[in-house]
């Protein structure tokens, strides 16, 4: 069964020192590809490098988390621009609104995400997208004037039916986590998954966070290899195969980031 993970953050100290251990049960649970998640310049650039070194099959993101904006400076656009204009950076973020959590001010937020915004139409590249708690403010930023019609995925949602047709009517897909496994939290998303066109999901783990519930054996993090289990959940609660959801969240990630596998038969 063929899959991608859309995000992981390989920077993150859960999955430090693991990379190469995880990238080999990724292909051995049959990923076709996996997307490297950058929160910050450091994390983008090693989600950069990773993808240079396992071309074809690790892709790059590459932008400030709203988490890090208050470490944003209109200069830092001249740096990320170096990174943007790679190849194996496939999306612009992970950038957005937090308004959940506040770690950075609202105003540098709104100020990263913003510019973020405009690299992605001037990159002509899709975004990699959270928004938690600030659907106004996220709504209005995406759609002023000079922004221009966006691409993207807003990663990792967790909202009711209703939020989910608004961000596709702003032309954005969805992105779907082990949330979906969790029936304490999960139960708006498990309704919305229901709703939500195959055609505009995309499955991812985020990890290591969000370890599927309806894994048994589970390591201290989540990873790549566990995304079937998501793709399980949505094949149910859509009442389809679960390969058809797999092949088809597939596609629909291959196409939206233009990802260029290099299949193992073909090395
Ligand atoms: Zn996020």
């Amino acid at each position: 069964m063929d899959l991608i993970d859309i995000g992981v953050n390989f920077h993150t100290s859960q999955l430090a020192g693991h990379t190469s251990d995880i990238l080999a049960r990724a292909r051995e649970a049959g990923l076709v590809s996996v997307m490297a998640t950058g929160t910050s310049h450091k994390s983008s650039v090693q989600a950069l490098h990773l993808a240079r070194a396992e071309r074809g099959f690790v892709f790059a993101t590459a932008g400030v988390h709203p988490h890090s904006a208050d470490n944003w400076s209109p200069s830092d656009l001249e740096r990320f621009a170096l990174l943007w204009e790679s190849p194996e950076v496939v999306a612009i973020g992970e950038c957005g609104l937090d308004y959940n959590r506040n770690f950075s001010s609202r105003e540098n937020q709104r100020k990263a995400f913003s510019a973020q915004l405009r690299a992605a139409a001037a990159f002509k590249k899709p975004l990699f997208l959270h928004c938690r708690d600030a659907f106004e403010e996220f709504h209005a930023l995406v759609t002023e004037p000079g922004v221009g019609a966006v691409r993207g995925v807003v990663h990792c949602f967790t909202g009711t039916y209703d939020e989910a047709l608004a961000f596709l009517a702003m032309g954005l897909d969805i992105g779907i986590t082990g949330w979906v496994t969790d029936l304490n939290r999960g139960g708006a998303l498990r309704e919305a998954v229901k709703g939500i066109p195959l055609e505009r999901l995309h499955l991812e783990t985020d990890a290591p966070y969000l370890s599927p519930k309806n894994l048994k054996r589970r390591r201290t993090y989540n990873e790549p290899a566990n995304l079937r289990w998501v793709a399980h959940e949505v094949a149910l609660l859509k009442g389809l195969p679960l390969e058809e959801v797999a092949r088809r969240c597939t596609e629909n990630s291959g196409r939206l980031f233009s990802l260029k596998t290099t299949r193992p038969e073909m090395r």
